[in-house]
């Protein structure tokens, strides 16, 4: 049942200081034989910069008529969180407002724009880490804040837990001055119809960035309305440390988007991670992962971006398509695209 190396795993998250449930996940690997991916792809700047980041919109099946959007709202996010570290700010104030630029963008699922649950309400997961110190921050289940990124901040900053979830989440978000909005702000025209169409958006378009300051310090964040028709209560990869993000300065951060359920057993930022404690930069722990995961889930789907502590950068998704942007130092423009 279990096929990695257990001591690696249990030394990784003692480190991580707030992490008995993790720990749990990490322990439940599923294994069994590979498939064919559909689709992989990777690419790095392998130059040594000192800054770097990477922003994605989503892995999935992305329609035709939305890929321009996608691959537009990833630039100006990413150009966001670009101008903070070119001005010497942290990695987690550049993913911190990467992610919220996303969050606005009815574009994606996360925010604004978000997919309904089986309810017809939005319900949001979001975390973020500082790979500084190790620490994360984590909320579920978010029905009326605007930047559920930026909660999980406070949870990180202004709080002694990893993880807060539905009204008492929103009660902490009260108590540290955040405006509370009607569930109606989440929804637009688009979500709506297809919620009354029935018609699953599928895991497409939510939302992450990881991103290398000039300190040397990493930093990932997640947020995402989750999948459409979920049970209400669902809770997705993207909240979870070590399935849906992770972020240590000794190595670099990873994020992850695609199917949760998928995401969650194989624990994918924690393989990712796991690779480049060996010594693998981003690129080829990218590589590497691909296969690992789908042995762990056969037919998984997810998309992973990565930045490794030298500020080498890579995507990789099994899913049809991840659209993305990315600048590393040394470069004069953003890369951005949709694959
Ligand atoms: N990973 C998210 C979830 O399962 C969805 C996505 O990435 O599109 O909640």
């Amino acid at each position: 049942m279990i096929a990695v190396d257990l001591s690696t795993i249990i030394d990784f998250y003692r480190r991580q200081q707030k992490l008995a449930c993790n720990y749990r996940l990490a322990l439940c690997w599923r294994w069994s034989k590979p498939i064919e991916v559909r689709k992989w792809s990777a690419m790095t700047a392998m130059n040594e910069s000192n800054i770097a980041i990477v922003v994605h919109g989503g892995a999935g099946d992305i329609p035709l008529d939305r890929r321009e959007l996608a691959e537009q709202g990833c630039r100006e996010a990413a150009t966001v969180g670009w101008e903070l570290l070119t001005s010497g700010r942290s990695a987690v104030d550049a993913v911190e407002a990467a992610v919220r630029a996303l969050e606005d963008n009815p574009v994606f699922n996360a925010g604004r724009g978000s997919v309904l649950n089986a309810a017809g309400r939005v319900e949001m997961d979001a975390g973020i880490m500082d790979g500084r110190t190790r620490d994360a921050g984590a909320v579920t289940l978010i029905q009326h804040i605007r930047h559920p990124i930026s909660l999980a901040r406070n949870v990180m900053e202004a709080s002694d837990h990893l993880i807060l979830g539905g009204e008492g989440a929103e009660a902490f978000a009260k108590k540290m001055g955040f405006e509370l909005v009607s569930n109606d702000y989440f929804v637009t025209e688009r979500r709506l119809a297809q919620y009354q169409k029935r018609l699953r958006a599928g895991t497409a378009d939510t939302v992450g960035a990881v991103a290398l300051d000039r300190a040397g310090h990493v930093a990932a964040a997640n947020s995402t309305g989750g999948v459409s028709f979920k049970l209400p209560g669902r809770i997705g990869d993207s909240p979870i440390l070590g399935a849906g993000f992770l972020a240590d300065d000794r190595y670099g951060a990873v994020a992850t988007t695609g199917q949760g359920e998928h995401i969650i057993q194989a624990g994918l930022s924690f393989l990712i991670m796991r690779l480049m404690t060996k010594g693998l930069r981003a690129v080829e722990a990218s590589d590497r992962v691909r296969s690992l995961f789908i042995e762990s889930v056969p037919n998984g789907k997810a998309g992973w971006i990565v930045v490794d502590a030298q500020g080498g950068v890579a995507i990789g998704h099994t899913t049809r398509n991840l659209s993305f942007a990315w600048r590393v130092s040394g470069l004069e423009t953003m890369v951005s695209g949709l694959e």
